[in-house]
């Protein structure tokens, strides 16, 4: 297959690894948005969050929590974004599963805030009633 993530882990392409396992492998993102940024990924494939099994979504997760923390240490950061973006419409450009994590700055302007907006009447009732159905 060719996915750029999957050259990553079999070592085709080279990467500034910064920690591997069995089962996730966490590296400095090529072109950060600020220095540090790394990308946290699952050694199998799988294209977006929801297809990963539930077994290897806690070493994911847990994995990308103890290298935030180390990044927050060497960075000094005054924040941090954890963040996944899930298919073209979401920004995701890789399509192999990754979690971002970007250390921030006061005022570095690097991810611009979300837009938001507001519900119709009993838009949210129903919102929140249909996606409480499917769990
Ligand atoms: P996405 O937009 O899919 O959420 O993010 C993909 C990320 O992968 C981007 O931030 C991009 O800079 C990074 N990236 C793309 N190709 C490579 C590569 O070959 N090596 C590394 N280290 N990062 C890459
Ligand atoms: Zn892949």
């Amino acid at each position: 297959m060719d996915c750029i993530f999957c050259k990553i882990i079999k070592g085709e392409i080279p990467s500034n690894k910064i920690y591997e396992d069995e089962d996730v492998l966490a590296f400095l993102d090529i072109n950060p948005c600020n220095k540090g940024h790394t990308l946290v990924i699952t050694k199998e494939h799988y294209e977006t969050f929801n297809d990963i099994p539930k077994d290897k979504l806690e070493k994911l997760t847990s994995t990308t929590q103890d290298i935030a923390k180390a990044i927050v240490e060497t960075t000094s950061c005054h924040g941090f974004n954890i963040a996944m973006n899930n298919k073209k419409a979401a920004g995701q450009l890789v399509p192999h599963v990754h979690f971002h994590i970007i250390p921030r700055f006061d005022n570095d302007n690097v991810v611009p805030p979300w837009k938001h907006g507001k519900y119709e009447e009993r838009e949210a009732e129903e919102y929140c009633k249909s996606i409480k159905k499917r769990l």
